[in-house]
């Protein structure tokens, strides 16, 4: 299988072609301006020091500061973190955002850390990043295996070493510490409203289908909650420990309460148990990819039977996998649209954090609706003018378009 990376070109090349792009800004657009890769130093519990290897990519700020989140994940590496930053660059620029692409990450397992050990290393990363992060350079946002506590603790260090207050270095914060009650739920409701639109192109009502969800933390969590608030049937959930499946319905708050409990939903009775592989390939009409990255690919792809699939997480379908779904008529919802409801949560955040200016919940969610819908509207209008390009195709075509304009604009060729 190819790298994420890999495949995160693969996508620009494929936008690059139908635009015109030129060979040197197609270059620069395959490549980010900064990948920084360091150890991260901390003593554990025991006294023992211990390293961990960390990363920050800075893909583009053509359209304004590095935006994008940090995973802490045993699996991590350079080139997931490069093609995630690839991602969030073309998402920012999808959205009408002022921002740019970053990622970041360590390679660590979470569930083997204490929680002083977590917040020792989250602020020996921040430190690492201080000098190249920042409210008009670089803007961190949690990300798998991180959350609100992770910023807060990472605001701390940074603060503590700049000698400033500048909450809007990090956003997904704490509200205590200048983060909004909406942001935490905005990565689900946006994977919920981007739905709600590719059911209506499709003449689907959303009381008369179902969805299955892979992965059940902060983003298909509140996709869950959402589609059911939809009426959409959730039938499916799954997390690392396995997946439970039941046509009739499977309550969203039994499930939230069972995991809450016992910390997986493979313990969870009443329910069928499989493996998370054949989840996916269950009837539905909504499958929501909301963990990891390539898990629909061109050996899952002919069995999938959902009709819409929402991308929840980053890259979780390949190129050739989306060749594939696109001649079989499944509408996919590229992640750069799905999920970009986080970074425009984040986006909403880092405004009021720069203006002192707070918004209502009531006024956060109507704008993320509306940012959502506006560019839902856009790629699809697009995508009924031009005849054989799949919607993620079409997505990538503005995306990519914007941050070139911006590129020449600067001169930057
Ligand atoms: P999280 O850490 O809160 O949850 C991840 C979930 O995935 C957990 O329930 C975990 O058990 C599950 N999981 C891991 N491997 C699995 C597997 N093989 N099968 C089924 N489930 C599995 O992470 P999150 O913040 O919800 O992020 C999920 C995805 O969404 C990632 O791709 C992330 O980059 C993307 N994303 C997150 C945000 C955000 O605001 N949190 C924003 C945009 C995109």
């Amino acid at each position: 299988m190819t790298s994420p990376f890999e495949e995160a070109k693969r996508q620009v090349d494929s936008a690059a072609d139908k635009l015109g792009i030129s060979k040197p800004m197609r270059a620069r657009l395959k490549k980010p301006d900064l990948f920084y890769s360091f150890w991260v130093r901390i003593r554990l519990d025991n006294r023992r020091r211990a390293k961990f290897m960390g990363f920050r990519s800075q893909y583009n700020n053509a359209l304004g500061p590095y935006k994008g989140g940090i995973r802490f994940h045993p699996d991590e590496t350079a080139e997931t973190i490069r093609a995630l930053s690839a991602w969030m660059t073309w998402k920012c620029s999808l959205t009408g955002l002022p921002l740019g692409g970053a990622k970041g990450g360590i390679i660590c397992d979470p569930s083997k850390l204490s929680e002083s050990e977590l917040e020792r290393l989250s602020k020996a990363y921040s430190k690492k990043i201080t000098k190249i992060i920042g409210p008009w350079k670089d803007i961190p946002a949690p990300d798998v295996y991180t959350n609100s506590q992770t910023m807060a603790w990472m605001l701390e260090e940074y603060e503590s070493v700049i000698k400033t207050s500048a909450p809007g270095a990090f956003t997904g914060k704490p509200v205590e510490l200048g983060g909004h009650a909406g942001r935490h739920e905005s990565t689900g409701k946006g994977v919920v409203i981007t739905t709600r639109e590719a059911l209506k192109r499709l003449r689907l009502k959303p009381r008369q289908t179902s969805a299955i969800i892979q992965g059940f933390g902060n983003v298909g969590q509140f996709a869950a909650k959402y589609y059911e608030e939809l009426g959409i049937k959730v039938i499916g959930y799954s997390d690392s420990s396995g997946a439970i499946f039941n046509s009739k319905g499977i309550k969203f708050k039994e499930v939230l309460a069972h995991k809450k409990k016992e910390g997986k939903l493979a313990t969870m009775t009443g329910v069928k148990h499989m493996s998370n592989d054949s989840l996916l390939t269950q009837k539905c009409d909504i499958l929501a990819p909301c963990a990891l990255e390539g898990i629909i690919t061109r050996k899952n792809a002919f069995e999938i039977k959902a009709k819409i699939i929402a991308e929840g997480a980053n890259g979780p379908t390949t190129v050739d996998a989306d060749k594939i779904l696109f001649k079989r008529g499944i509408l996919v919802i590229p992640d750069i649209l799905c999920n970009a409801g986080g970074v425009i949560g984040s986006y909403f955040e880092w405004s009021m954090n720069n203006t002192g200016e707070y918004w209502t919940l009531n006024k956060y969610n109507k704008n993320l609706d509306s940012v959502l819908t506006k560019s839902f509207d856009k790629i699809y209008k697009l995508y009924e003018k031009e005849k054989n390009i799949d919607f993620r195709e079409t997505a990538y075509m503005i995306a990519v378009k914007r941050v070139a304009d911006a590129m020449r604009l600067r001169g930057r060729q």
